[in-house]
């Protein structure tokens, strides 16, 4: 049977702002009846790398924390520690990031919680009977949370090919050492051939482990490098490829095993909002937000985190190419993803959270105040 996907366009007028359409979405998705009095709901959100200005605005954040709180629960703004060392390794660091991005208890009206704890060390471990996972090392705060509402922003990624709800659950609520079994099988190697030595993996590696060699090619150290992912995406001139074969198919899989997890123990307790606004190229880890791929394009809401990502995709792939953007040179292309990310099988994510019974690709796209 499909799921329903509720979905709104990004217009607004005077009459009718994008808060409010969020609101109508929230209340037509039946949200209201998810929370309830005394429920802890973790709202969980990516509140972006400092830099970066493509993540879900704060008033988005307020208005749908407030809804939660009119239904007599009390809802907490959560997010994780990166894998990385930088400005969200850990959670002051990342409480840091977080205000310096408009996050503050007092601008979205909920305590802000970094859900894995001052060092990504607070885990909870839930056992898994999947072909990849058998113990996902859940962050504390989103296990014993009562209920939760997954706030995410639909963009591309370097290693998913995008990122919606099924990546804010996986990677989003793992903890520290869970973030490093996902990213375990990313093992990037440069191809000396396309390497111009110009050190921008250098300068941008989190863990400082490349360095560049006698001939001005960037080397790798393996044993420090913990797979995140950003020397793939800052190289200028595609010179470290993912490995799709050894890695991304694995991570993809390992992370639908991660969101499973995440949400065990909340049956009929989760909803997801996705935001198809500032659609960039890359994630929102990043610290940098280029231009958007296509115009503003809307608000989902689902129960269902594959069936809000497969409609996210669709949306998407049928929306036009903005000028000047990296999509220009594919403005025909069927599929926007596989234009970006040609090595990239992005669908293994949403057939094999289907196949664990996380949810379906089928769905009834709702329109709600286009
Ligand atoms: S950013 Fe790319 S081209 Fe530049 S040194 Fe690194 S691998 Fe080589
Ligand atoms: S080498 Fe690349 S993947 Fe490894 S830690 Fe550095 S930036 Fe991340």
């Amino acid at each position: 049977m499909p799921s329903k996907v509720f979905f709104s366009s990004a217009r607004a007028n005077m009459k009718l702002s994008g808060l409010k359409k969020v609101e109508r979405l929230f209340r037509r998705s039946g949200f209201e009846r998810l929370f309830r009095d005394g429920d802890r709901t973790a709202v969980k959100v990516h509140w972006g790398e400092p830099g970066n200005a493509a993540y879900v605005p704060v008033p988005y954040i307020r208005t749908l924390a407030d809804l939660v709180k009119k239904s007599g629960a009390r809802p907490f703004v959560t997010d994780t520690n990166t894998l990385y060392a930088g400005m969200r390794h850990d959670a002051v660091a990342n409480l840091r990031a977080a205000a310096f991005n408009g996050f503050t208890m007092e601008t979205v009206g909920a305590p802000l919680v970094v859900a894995d704890g001052l060092c990504g060390t607070d885990a909870s471990p839930v056992e898994v009977a999947g072909t990849y996972v058998k113990e996902a090392k859940i962050a504390g705060s989103i296990r014993h949370a009562t209920s939760m509402l997954v706030v995410s922003h639909f963009k591309g990624h370097m290693l998913f090919s995008f990122g919606g709800a099924l990546k804010n659950l996986g990677m989003g609520c793992a903890t520290s050492a869970g973030k490093q079994t996902l990213h375990s099988d990313v093992k990037p190697k440069v191809n000396r051939a396309e390497c111009r030595g110009d050190a921008v993996c250098v300068r941008h590696c989190p863990e400082g482990c490349i360095v560049l060699d006698a001939e001005h090619k960037a080397v790798i150290d393996p044993e420090r490098c913990v797979g995140c992912g950003e020397c793939i995406v800052v190289c200028p001139h595609r010179a470290i490829p993912v490995n799709w074969r050894g890695s991304a198919a694995r991570i993809q899989g390992k992370t639908a095993e991660y969101a499973l997890a995440a949400v065990s123990g909340k049956e009929g307790r989760v909803g997801c909002v996705t935001f198809l606004i500032n659609i960039t190229t890359d994630c929102d880890c990043c610290d940098w937000s280029d231009t958007r791929l296509v115009q503003d394009i809307g608000y989902l809401a689902s129960h269902d985190p594959v069936a809000i990502d497969q409609a996210a995709i669709d949306l998407f792939n049928a929306a036009p190419v903005a000028a000047d953007s990296d999509l220009a040179v594919h403005a025909r292309a069927a599929d926007k993803l596989l234009a970006l990310r040609p090595e990239i099988d992005y669908t293994y994510i949403l057939s094999h959270a289907e196949k664990i019974g996380l949810g379906t690709r089928k769905y009834e796209l709702v329109k709600v105040d286009i």
